[in-house]
C-alpha cells in the first residue's frame, strides 16, 4: 500500500508555519486532554490538534475496519496493535480529510468546532502505555567516550560491543511526557578517596539525548522477529531524554548494569512521528567492522536522517544550545536492535519502547551528555547568561528537539522539555 499521506505536494486547509515541524506529511499521534476534560487520542497538523476519537464518531474513517472506541481510549496501544496496514489506511485518510482539495470538514463549521483545538486547549499524556522499556546502547562515539574515560583509551570498547547491540532493561514506571518537572535525585555515591559510600543528593545529575522507538505485537514467546521483517513492528519514535545521575551511576553499576541512576525519570516527547512518516529519510547505517553475525545483517538504508539538538535553559535566562547530533550516526540500527531482542525468543509487545542510548557524533559539540561535552566536568560550557555548566543546576530546565529535513519536507517531533527541581522535600 503507498503512504499516500507522504506526498510532498499536498498543502492542508489548516495553517501551518513554514518551519513548523508538523505539516501535513508528518500526521503523528498522541493522547491528549481536551478543554472538556476528555482523554482522547488525537494528530496534529501546524498548531491545530485534531480529535481522532470526535472525527471517527461522525463517520470520517467509514471504510476503514477500526473498533467504535478505537481512538476514544487513553493510550495508543490498541491502535499500534492493529498493525501497519491500518495505522497506513487511517494516515491516509487523515492526510485527505485536511488536504486543501477536500471540502467536507473544511466547509463543516459545527463538526470543525468538535474535532480541532488550539493547543493551548489541550494538555499531553504519555502516548502508551509503556509495558516493557529497554535502553540500548548503539552509539559508537558515546561507548567509545564513556569507554575511554573509565577504563582508558586502549579498553574503551568492551570486547561484545562490536558484536551485539549491548542494552540493559529498565523502568517503565518513570517514564513521563514532557513539561513534567522532576526532583534531584538522592543515592549513594563513593566520594573521590573514599572506601565507603555516603548517601545524599546526586552532585551529577545529566541528561542523554535519545530516540526511542515503540513497537507493536511482535512475536510470541520463543519466536525470533527475522531482521528483515523488524522495521514492520516499528510504530514510530518520540525523542527521548534519559536521566542519569552518574555519581550514583558509577558506584552501582557493576556487575548488573545501570540500576537507581538511570530509573528516576526519562522523559519522552509526547507526539509519535510514524516510521512511515520519516521515510524520505532513510540513510545508510555506519559501516560496520568487523561484520556482524548473519542473523544481524541487514543491507540498504536502515537508519534515519533526523537532527538532534540539546539545550539548557536556566531559570532565569534564555536557553543555550549545548550539542548538535544526528541519529543517523548510531552504529547499530533500530532492526538490528529488534531482531537481537528478540533472537533468543523473548516476545515484544504493542507500546514497548526502545531508546537508542546517548546518540553521539564524531565532533565535540556533538556528544550527546554532559558528561561527555564537559569530560566529566574537566571543561565547563559557558552559557549564554554567563555562567557555567558541568552538569545539570536545580531549576534548569534541559530541552531537546529534534526534525528531519529536506528541500520538500520537514518532519519533526516537536519538543521534550524538562525542569530539575531541588531534592524532594516533605
Ligand atoms: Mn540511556
Amino acid at each position: 500500500m503507498s503512504i499516500s499521506a507522504n506526498n510532498p505536494d499536498r498543502a492542508s486547509w489548516l495553517h501551518v508555519d513554514k518551519n513548523s515541524d508538523f505539516p501535513i506529511q508528518n500526521i503523528p499521534f498522541g493522547v491528549f486532554l481536551t478543554r472538556d476534560d476528555i482523554v482522547t487520542i488525537g494528530t496534529r497538523i501546524g498548531d491545530t490538534a485534531i480529535d481522532l476519537g470526535a472525527l471517527h464518531q461522525l463517520g470520517y474513517f467509514d471504510g476503514i475496519p477500526l473498533t467504535d472506541d478505537i481512538f476514544l481510549q487513553d493510550t495508543l496501544n490498541d491502535f499500534i496493535a492493529d498493525g501497519r496496514k491500518t495505522w497506513r489506511l487511517v494516515r491516509n485518510r487523515i492526510a485527505d480529510i485536511f488536504d486543501d482539495t477536500d471540502d467536507t470538514l473544511k466547509n463543516n463549521k459545527k463538526n470543525k468546532e468538535i474535532v480541532l483545538f488550539r493547543l493551548d486547549e489541550i494538555e499531553m499524556q504519555l502516548p502508551v502505555q509503556i509495558g516493557d522499556y529497554t535502553d540500548f546502547y548503539a552509539s559508537k562515539e558515546h561507548a567509545t567516550n564513556v569507554g575511554t574515560m573509565f577504563r582508558g583509551k586502549d579498553n574503551a570498547l568492551m570486547p561484545n560491543w562490536l558484536h551485539l547491540p549491548v542494552g540493559y532493561h529498565g523502568r517503565s514506571s518513570s517514564i513521563i511526557p514532557s513539561g513534567i518537572p522532576i526532583h534531584r535525585p538522592q543515592g549513594q555515591t563513593l566520594p573521590a578517596g573514599a572506601t565507603v559510600p555516603t548517601f545524599g543528593p546526586s552532585n551529577l545529575v545529566d541528561f542523554e539525548l535519545e530516540m526511542a522507538f515503540i513497537t507493536t505485537d511482535a512475536n510470541d514467546l520463543g519466536e525470533p522477529i527475522p531482521i528483515s521483517e523488524a522495521e514492520e513492528y516499528i510504530f514510530g519514535l518520540v525523542l527521548f531524554n534519559d536521566w542519569s545521575a552518574r555519581d550514583i551511576q558509577k558506584w552501582e553499576y557493576v556487575p548488573l548494569g545501570p540500576f537507581l541512576g538511570k530509573n528516576f525519570a526519562s522523559t519522552i516527547s509526547p507526539w509519535i512521528v510514524t516510521l512511515d512518516a520519516l521515510e524520505p529519510f532513510r540513510v545508510e547505517s555506519p559501516k560496520q567492522h568487523p561484520q556482524p553475525l548473519p542473523y544481524l545483517q541487514l543491507g540498504g538504508k536502515n537508519s534515519y536522517d533526523i537532527n538532534l539538538e540539546a539545550s539548557i535553559k536556566p531559570q532565569e535566562a534564555k536557553e543555550t544550545i549545548v550539542c548538535r547530533s544526528n541519529f543517523r550516526y548510531m552504529y547499530w540500527n533500530m532492526a538490528q536492535q529488534l531482531a537481537h531482542h528478540t533472537v533468543n525468543g523473548c516476545p515484544v509487545n504493542s507500546g514497548d519502547m526502545m531508546g537508542s542510548g546517548t546518540i553521539s557524533g564524531p565532533t565535540e559539540d556533538s556528544y550527546g551528555s554532559m558528561l561527555e561535552l564537559t569530560w566529566r566536568g574537566e571543561k565547563p560550557l559557558k552559557m549564554k547568561d554567563g555562567s557555567e555548566r558541568k552538569f545539570i543546576q536545580d531549576n534548569d530546565t534541559v530541552i531537546m528537539r529534534a526534525f528531519s529535513e529536506n528541500d520538500d519536507v520537514r518532519i519533526g517531533f516537536g519538543e521534550v522539555k524538562t525542569k530539575l527541581l531541588p531534592v524532594y522535600e516533605k
